[in-house]
């Protein structure tokens, strides 16, 4: 199937074939209609196998599906997905590509990492994104000076699950998922399957959809 094929808008297929893209990825063609349909997902996949685009494609189809996130007085621009990555390089990467493929859609994003300064974070929170890419410790620094809102999320997307895990993160996801609101759709990426992912998953996940590449 081609990415239009696969349930993909017109402004989003552009982007990608500007990338060069000629086709979508095995995790791709799975990912992208299972994350359109609205569900969670478990996904098993390593780097360079297009796993970026398959969580960022599908979701960002459905921010335009839904164009109005619930908004107040105190939020102008919701923070409405938010994705977690183990490392401040991961986290940058993903949100270029976030960037890269939201470039035609009136959408925008952002990325919060720990080791530096944080003002101009504040600044572009406050400024409002659709999409934030943080590490967890970070998030949680901006949570505990009350300088981000997380109250709209509808989305969340953890990256690299086991390498979190691995380097100690699970307090910090626990606490962020306790700030999160309920009901939202959770994408879980991960390389590796050990006790303590299955266990994160299955505290997460609802009836996730199942795919391995
Ligand atoms: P990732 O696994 O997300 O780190 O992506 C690995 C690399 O594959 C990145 O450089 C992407 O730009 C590239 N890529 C992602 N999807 C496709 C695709 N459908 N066709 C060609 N390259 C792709």
């Amino acid at each position: 199937p081609s990415f239009h094929e696969l349930g993909l808008s017109e402004d989003i297929v552009r982007a990608v074939s500007e990338q060069g893209y000629t086709s979508p990825t095995p995790i791709q063609q799975q990912a992208i209609p299972a994350v359109i349909q609205g569900g969670d997902l478990l996904a098993g996949a390593q780097t360079g196998t297009g796993k970026t685009a398959g969580f960022t494609l599908p979701v960002l189809q459905r921010l335009l599906s839904q164009p109005n996130g619930p908004s107040d007085k105190t939020s102008r621009r919701p923070i409405r997905v938010l994705v977690l990555t183990p490392t401040r390089e991961l986290a940058a990467q993903v949100q270029e590509s976030v960037a890269l493929y939201s470039k035609y859609l009136p959408l925008n994003s952002g990325v919060i990492f720990g080791g530096v300064g944080i003002n101009p974070q504040i600044k572009l929170l406050k400024q409002g994104v659709d999409v934030l890419v943080a590490t967890p410790g970070r998030l949680l620094d901006h949570h505990q000076q009350g300088t981000i809102d997380l109250r709209h999320i509808e989305i969340l997307i953890l990256d690299e699950a086991d390498r979190m895990l691995d380097m100690g993160f699970i307090h910090d996801i626990k606490k962020v998922l306790a700030i999160l609101p309920p009901k939202r759709q959770n994408l879980l990426f991960s390389a590796t399957f050990s006790d303590d992912i299955k266990a994160l998953a299955d505290r997460l996940l609802n009836s996730p959809a199942m795919i391995e590449v």
